[in-house]
Formats: structure tokens, sequence, C-alpha cells
């Protein structure tokens, strides 16, 4: 969509958000990676951006909260107020370590990266320094920091478009190879590009996760399917300002757009 009407209509949006008092519910934002190597990819947020992203949650008193305190509230706990805020990584890239680690670190606040097996076991060697794979001890490290890893399949392939022979393959075999590289339980899975149905949802939860992750837009709202968690996703072309309103949601009617003409 052109940039100012995308603009316009979510200024719109969002002013008519605050009128009526927030959104409500709890957001859990999606980024890919932070990094400055690729400025065109709008899966990759520039290293300053992101710090700046990270600075304005803290000072606009937004807490963190773990991927157990999303589906805990998600299945009707409380102890969830105020302006709070869950942060989710995809696809293991070294950089999430390098440059968003210490960022979530610097302003209190904690992550759950989710990985592909097949990435991380694959290794650095023979890669560009700048696309690599987390190593099991830069993981661990995160781990021993409060961070969260959490199942992204084996392959990251999109889990409906391969046989369901290999379901099995991509979801259990993604946590127990985790769970042993980490020597720490893996509860937490993220479905590849989010493409699942209701069979392979069921095969997440059977194999025992307790929470799964789509790129559904929207806030997450108390009584929504744990295995179906909505997320919002922040683009590398976002401004401060973007990120605000997405935070309030003022971009949902657009995420919602978009995934219609890219997921069908
Ligand atoms: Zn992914």
């Amino acid at each position: 969509m052109k940039g100012l009407l995308r603009d316009i209509l979510s200024e719109v949006a969002y002013g008519a958000i605050r009128l009526v008092g927030g959104g409500g519910g709890i957001r859990v934002l999606t980024y890919h990676r932070v990094t400055d190597a690729h400025p065109e990819d709008r899966l990759c947020v520039p290293v300053k951006r992101f710090a700046e992203q990270m600075q304005f949650l803290h000072e606009a008193g937004y807490r963190g909260l773990t991927m157990s305190q999303v589906t805990k509230w998600i299945r009707g706990g409380n102890g969830v107020s105020g302006r709070r805020v869950a942060i989710t990584f995809d696809d293991g890239f070294e950089d999430n370590y390098l440059y968003a680690f210490p960022e979530l670190k610097r302003w209190g606040f904690t992550a759950c990266f989710f990985v592909p097996t097949e990435f991380i076991q694959s290794g650095q060697a023979g890669r560009p320094e700048a696309d690599r794979p987390m190593t099991w001890e830069q993981m661990r490290r995160m781990l021993d920091a409060g961070q969260e890893i959490g199942g992204h399949s084996v392959t990251h392939r999109k889990l409906t478009k391969i046989p369901a022979s290999e379901w099995d393959w991509e979801i259990r075999g993604c946590k127990e190879i985790l769970e042993e590289g980490l020597e720490r339980p893996v509860d937490y899975f993220c479905y590849p590009a989010g493409y699942y149905n209701d069979e392979i949802r069921q095969l997440v939860e059977k194999t025992g996760y307790a929470g799964a992750f789509t790129v559904k837009p929207g806030a997450v709202k108390q009584g929504m399917d744990p295995f179906a968690i909505s997320r919002t996703e922040v683009s590398a072309f976002d401004s401060l300002r973007d990120f605000e309103k997405k935070l309030a949601g003022a971009y949902d009617w657009m995420h919602a757009a978009v995934q219609r003409v890219n997921h069908t």
C-alpha cells in the first residue's frame, strides 16, 4: 500500500482506538532479524531502530511478559495489568544474539526466540558472516539471562504444504533436538510462515507444547486458542510512530488485508 494512504488510514484508526480507550488485550510483537546488513529487507530491522523501540517500550511504561505469562493470561489467569507486551523472534539468525539481545537486556525485556533446528545444526561454517545461525552456546547464554527459546520446526517448511507423515518429526523432532541441545524444556512452538491447520494444531498440543504462535494479526485476548496466538509484525521500515501505532492496534486492519492476499 502507498505510504501516504497507509499513514492517513493508520492515523485515523489510531485516533479512534485512543478515543475508545485502547484496543484491549496484549500485543505479541514479531521480529525476525535485527541487523544493518540487509537495508532493503523488511524482515531486517536496523540495529538503531530496534534500540529505539526497546527504549520507547521502557519509557512508555510497558512491562514485558514471558510466553508462559501470555498463555496463562489467555487461559483466564490474572496478574496482568497496565501496559504489557511480549516479544518474539523467528528464524534463529545470529544477529538476534549479537544485536537484539544486548538491547533487550539494556531495557529490561525478554523475548522468545523461535528457531528451526536444521538451521541451528547446520552451523556457522561456510556462511556469510551476516547470515549465520545462532550457536548452541549463544542460545544457552540467552537462556541463562532469562530469555526464552521456542521451536520453529526442523526444516522451516510450511507445514500444510508437506506430507502429514512428516508433521510429527517437524514438531516433536524439533522439540527433542532443542531440549537435548539446551538441556532445558522447550514449551512453545511457532508455525513456519504461519501455516497450520486443525490437525497440526492438535499435534502441537499433543506433543507437549504449552502454546503456539501464528502470524495472524491482532491483539491477544483472553479465551483465545493458546495454540493459535496472534502476533503483530514489526517491519524494518516502521518509524517510531508506526511502532507506537502498531502497539495500539492501528495497523491490524492492514495486516489482515495483507495476510488475505499472501496466504490464500
Ligand atoms: Zn520463520
